[in-house]
């Protein structure tokens, strides 16, 4: 039924995603100005459907920050954090660390808490260096590795020490339910590029009333000028100039989070869940496994697998390559040990991951990868239980 995507270029990585078409074809409208009414209208949509998105609480600020999901990061540390914070950051990955640098750049003092790489991160950890913390900082499904962390349970621990949350909603929101204001999140960020499959260069981010109030009593102002939330307020909410926004980005992102929210989270959800569990059913038989040991730690939108013995990854991936198919491997310790194989926006569909079989059978000298894939997929289409792998 998704056959008739036309694609060129198969993106299976872990972002950017392939474009979906409403986003490509909204990009083409006429240029209007940053301060036009129709840009105003266009805004205000997306803000609500942002807290759709995010299941904020009904008067949530949210809007959209002119770069990537790193800026959407970033500005929750600038406004968030002053000198001498204490900032409790949850590091099992490479965005976890990135945000921990961030805080520190912000002046925070930083406290980490860890895991085992493939593994979440602990509640319990978190519960034992909470006392004095002004914020704790979260990753929801860590990228580098696949792994999910338990954002419901952390975000119960904090509510109740008073400290601020700031959630990574970049591999979750848009394809899965996530609930800002039932949890007790204060600031959550994703990026254009990833769950929503819109063009990078915007990261939506949403802000709780409790943040808002925070941010107002600084005792020096964000030291990030371009996303002061003050100033992202008097353009989103009171129509006056701050900076320009990228307008044509603006429409195609419009597009993408409306189907996003017409086709409905727990839809997008499923598919994920199809297709990833269609793709173990095709690959395990080669010797592929999941590289996250417990099925409650993985991240479905990332699908990390161990590669089979014997497997060599650089030649594998550079002859998909020349099949015009882009597959992401590990990093730093876990290059050469995995492929993260992207199930967000519309890399979640069964025709970008049939070409992957097909392609795969030819280079492995490999049958069956296809068969085994839609059978899986159909068995799904007949309402048969999943396939446990
Ligand atoms: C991609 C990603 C980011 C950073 O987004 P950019 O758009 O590359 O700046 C942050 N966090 C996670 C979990 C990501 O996957």
């Amino acid at each position: 039924m998704f056959d008739d995507l036309h694609l060129d270029h198969i993106l299976l990585t872990p972002g950017p995603t392939p474009i979906h078409p409403r986003a490509q074809q909204a990009m083409m409208r006429g240029m209007l100005g940053h301060m036009d009414p129709e840009v105003f209208k266009l805004n205000r949509e997306i803000q609500d459907d942002l807290r759709v998105m995010y299941g904020t609480e009904p008067e949530a600020f949210t809007a959209l920050l002119a770069g990537t999901g790193s800026l959407g990061m970033e500005s929750g540390f600038a406004n968030l954090v002053e000198q001498g914070d204490e900032v409790l950051v949850c590091a099992n990955g490479s965005f976890g660390r990135r945000m921990a640098e961030m805080a520190a750049r912000y002046g925070a003092r930083v406290r980490l808490v860890t895991a085992h790489l493939g593994e979440a991160i602990r509640p319990e950890d978190v519960a034992a260096h909470l006392d004095g913390v002004q914020m704790v900082a979260v990753v929801h499904g860590e990228t580098s590795t696949g792994v999910l962390n338990p954002v419901p349970e952390i975000a119960e621990l904090v509510r109740s020490s008073g400290a601020l949350l700031t959630v990574d909603a970049v591999t979750t929101a848009g394809m899965e339910p996530f609930h800002m204001e039932r949890w007790g999140v204060d600031y959550a960020y994703t990026g254009a590029q990833k769950c929503l499959s819109a063009p990078p260069g915007l990261a939506p981010v949403a802000i709780s009333e409790r943040a808002f109030a925070r941010y107002s009593a600084r005792r020096t102002p964000t030291p990030l000028w371009y996303c002061d939330f003050e100033g992202l307020r008097d353009y989103w909410v009171e129509h006056t100039y701050h900076h320009t926004v990228p307008v044509n980005l603006h429409y195609a992102f419009h597009a993408a989070l409306r189907a996003a929210l017409e086709e409905g989270m727990e839809a997008r959800q499923q598919r994920v869940g199809e297709v990833g569990s269609a793709i173990l059913t095709a690959l395990t038989p080669l010797g592929f496994s999941h590289y996250v040991k417990r099925p409650q730690d993985r991240l479905p939108t990332v699908l990390a697998l161990r590669l089979p013995e014997g497997l060599d990854d650089a030649a594998v991936r550079r002859a998909l390559r020349q099949r015009e198919i882009s597959v992401t491997g590990g990093l730093g310790p876990t290059a050469g040990v995995i492929w993260r194989l992207g199930l967000m926006g519309e890399a979640a569909r069964p025709a970008p991951y049939r070409a992957l079989m097909r392609a795969l059978e030819d280079i492995l000298g490999e049958t069956g990868l296809v068969r085994r894939f839609d059978e899986a997929l159909e068995r799904h289409a007949a309402g048969a239980s999943p396939v446990s792998v």
